[in-house]
């Protein structure tokens, strides 16, 4: 539990950022929105407004910790059950968190700290899902893509596109299985793998969507040495070999000859491309954002009752590189905090180190104070 004084603190700030800030989605008279407290996180849903006036007011009012809100769009946004409200479409969405990355830093700090490494990690998988999948090969426009940081561990992609609006949970699904490289079949891109005394003939790297992904993958391993290729399942020896021979093998691939690549474990080699190429929300709650039409996300640029941080909206996807959440997200710094800190690793904020900090009374911003306290490692001082 938060201690009140913190939660009258939070709602305090939350009351003044909401009465400055509009924060409604377009059309807003279509969409379901649900709201959380500090204790749990959709507490309620169902909830429609008529307009942004409306809806602003509640925010001000209620000054709910987490505000949800549909891509989809309902004729009766808070009719129910869910069958009744009438769906009209959906935008595309993508909820990328860096816990889906198991990386080997969470099992030191745990999946609800988030390290540096974790943040470039996350922000890796989301330019990765737009550069190499959502331009090449659905052929959306930068224009149509929105990135948000989803204000805790990491981004919301938003694709808006007519043509996706109306597609059911199948066709999305399909769409989020070819991101995940889900019942991608590897062979089919190797037509005469099963023929002996032929060439080997696969894919090129110029070649459109996983096909193209294979052969690129595939060269910068090589390019990378025999360790990557190791990674991919290759044997040492054969792995030193190919390395040996990088030079003629590319060349070989560039022409769709891989014909010097000997692989003795095709299926577990194969399986292993894939599972480096393919974009991670393999949490099934998360690939539910994407395929599940009834299913809410964060409203972009509100504040994440867990951190204190902003769902803050890129004003394009080219800024994504250069995005910092612990500092860009952060809206709260007005004057100092004093807490006591339980533990927590070392953190940086708007340029600033802190930390780590065991069993430590400690003067922070007010930025950093709260995303302690809200983090729950952290407990008030008097
Ligand atoms: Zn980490």
């Amino acid at each position: 539990m938060l201690q009140p004084e913190v939660v009258a603190i939070v709602k305090k700030l939350l009351k003044g950022y909401y009465s400055k800030t509009d924060v409604s989605p377009s059309r807003i008279e279509r969409r379901e929105f649900g709201f959380g407290s500090f204790e749990k996180k959709i507490d309620f849903r169902h909830v429609s407004f008529r307009n942004g006036i409306d809806f602003k007011r509640y925010l001000v009012e209620n000054t709910p910790a987490f505000i949800n809100c549909s891509p989809s769009e309902y004729e009766r946004p808070d009719a129910r059950p869910m069958e009744n409200k009438g769906w009209l479409g959906r935008e595309l969405v993508f909820d990328l968190d860096a816990t889906d990355l198991k990386l080997k830093c969470q099992s030191e700090h745990g999946t609800d700290w988030v390290c540096q490494e974790c943040f470039d990690g996350i922000k890796q998988q989301a330019l990765h899902l737009v550069e190499d999948f959502l331009v090449p090969d659905f052929g959306f426009s930068l224009e149509e893509i929105k990135v948000n940081f989803s204000g805790n561990r990491g981004y919301h992609i938003h694709v808006n596109n007519e043509e996706i609006f109306r597609l059911d949970g199948n066709a999305r699904k399909s769409i989020s299985d070819y991101i995940t490289g889900n019942n991608i079949i590897a062979g089919s891109f190797f037509p005469t793998l099963d023929q002996r005394g032929t060439k080997v003939y696969g894919p090129k790297p110029t070649d459109f969507g996983w096909g193209g992904k294979f052969a690129r993958s595939f060269i910068s391993a090589l390019n990378s040495g025999a360790p990557a290729l190791q990674e991919l399942g290759i044997e040492q020896s054969l792995a030193r070999k190919l390395e040996r021979n990088k030079a003629e093998v590319i060349l070989g691939i560039s022409n769709g000859n891989w014909g010097k690549v000997t692989i003795p474990k095709k299926e577990e080699f194969w399986n292993a491309v894939i599972k480096r190429m393919a974009v991670r929300i393999s949490d099934p709650i998360d690939a539910g954002v994407t395929n599940d039409i009834y299913h809410m996300i964060r409203l972009p640029n509100t504040i994440h009752g867990d951190t204190g941080l902003n769902g803050t909206v890129l004003d394009s996807v080219k800024d994504l590189q250069d995005f910092d959440p612990m500092s860009d997200a952060v809206v709260f710094s007005n004057g100092t905090m004093k807490v006591h800190v339980k533990k927590c690793p070392g953190f940086s904020m708007k340029g600033e180190s802190f930390g780590p900090y065991e069993d430590k009374d400690v003067e922070l911003p007010q930025y950093a104070a709260l995303y302690l306290l809200l983090k729950r490692v952290a407990i008030l001082k008097g």
